[in-house]
């Protein structure tokens, strides 16, 4: 594969996707896309990346600011870690001086991984890394003609010492992001356009006709569903009841309905008034929701409540425009009642079901 560097460069140069973080050596600007790319499209990335910028310009910026204004900013993205991790990694990167130059130095800093640490020193300072996330595996694995499942370690390990043999020395940033964009544009996961593809001569799959049978994986088992019940509380003018949930875990300092683990709303009622501090009247179930998480499926109850005390944690926050982040099914819920005919409590209406997408089901 001796040309094989030079030809995929010359098709960069040309062919190269524009966007905003290529226009740029500040690291901390490539480390902010780079994250934002992590589990988001480019093009969804893009009014996020400046946005993020702007409300944090630099590095010092965003270590200054307090975490709810950086989720707030990021609310809508989803996986809120990747929020949480950057907002440490500033303060760390502010504590040490400035930011560190090789792929160990980044690996240290909250939430980066192999991927983003060699991503960001090889654009950001010309470190010789190769960055291998799950769409340049996908062409390694056809360009080299793998049969094992990609997601094997060892099978990792391969394509990963086969394609940093092919670095071009002083070029791996450019290396890199030619073999992203060689991956969304022409190595498709689905019907690669080998057509225009500026390596077939160098692809295995080409020749033997295996470019749309690889890569392989392992069977995976389903996930597992987990069960929660969850309370819309509101107070005399309409504003729901959400709490802030604990920073480690899952939406870590975002701002939820009250919720608890539980199959029914008769089972976690116990749990629920613990959490609030408050005896609850259930006044009627709304809806039902679901949400996939990396490791389980979680099955929400919605479920509207009313309460004769003040609640001892959370605060009312009006459901068109809550002012803080809120994780997804939070958000669905809130948009749903905001809606223009949503009852106010005080009419003495309860509201209306909240219909739900990607296989909700509604109460009548
Ligand atoms: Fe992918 Fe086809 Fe190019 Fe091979 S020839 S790298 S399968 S697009």
């Amino acid at each position: 594969m001796d040309n094989f560097a030079s030809v995929l460069l010359a098709w960069f140069a040309h062919n190269g996707r524009s966007f905003p973080w290529r226009r740029t050596r500040d690291p901390y600007r490539i480390w902010v896309s780079e994250v934002l790319l992590q589990q988001t499209r480019a093009e969804v990335a893009i009014p996020y990346y400046e946005g993020f910028l702007h409300a944090f310009p630099t590095v010092e910026a965003l270590a200054a600011a307090d975490l709810e204004e950086v989720l707030r900013v990021w609310e809508g993205l989803g996986y809120y870690a990747r929020a949480r991790n950057l907002h440490r990694a500033a303060r760390l990167v502010v504590a040490q001086g400035g930011f560190p130059t090789t792929v160990e130095g980044w690996r240290q800093l909250p939430g980066v991984g192999p991927y983003t640490a060699a991503a960001v020193a090889s654009i950001a300072f010309g470190e010789e890394a190769l960055a291998l996330d799950g769409n340049v595996l996908r062409v390694g694995a056809r360009l080299l003609g793998i049969l094992d499942p990609i997601d094997e370690v060892r099978t990792r390990r391969r394509i990963q010492e086969a394609l940093e043999r092919l670095l071009p020395p002083g070029r791996a940033g450019e290396f890199n992001q030619a073999l992203m964009d060689l991956a969304s544009s022409a190595c498709l996961p689905k019907r690669p356009r080998c057509g225009v593809c500026p390596v077939r001569a160098w692809c295995t799959a080409f020749h033997n006709g295996l470019q749309e049978q690889l890569p392989r994986k392992r069977r995976r088992p389903p996930k597992p569903l987990r069960h929660f019940v969850a309370v819309v509380v509101r107070d005399s003018s309409g504003r729901v009841l959400l709490v802030r949930r604990p920073l480690k875990g899952i939406w870590g300092g975002l701002w939820a309905l009250p919720e608890v683990e539980g199959r029914s709303y008769r089972a976690a009622k116990p749990a629920l008034e613990h959490l609030l501090g408050v005896r609850l009247r259930k006044r009627r179930a709304l809806c039902e929701l679901h949400h996939t998480f990396t490791h389980f499926v979680a099955a929400y109850t919605v479920v509207e409540a009313e309460v004769e005390a003040v609640p001892r944690t959370g605060r009312f926050v009006p459901p068109g425009s809550p002012g803080v982040a809120v994780p997804v099914p939070t958000r669905k819920v809130l948009s749903r009642l905001a809606r223009p005919g949503a009852p106010n409590p005080s009419t003495g209406q309860g509201p209306r079901p909240v219909p739900t997408r990607g296989g909700g089901r509604v109460h009548p």
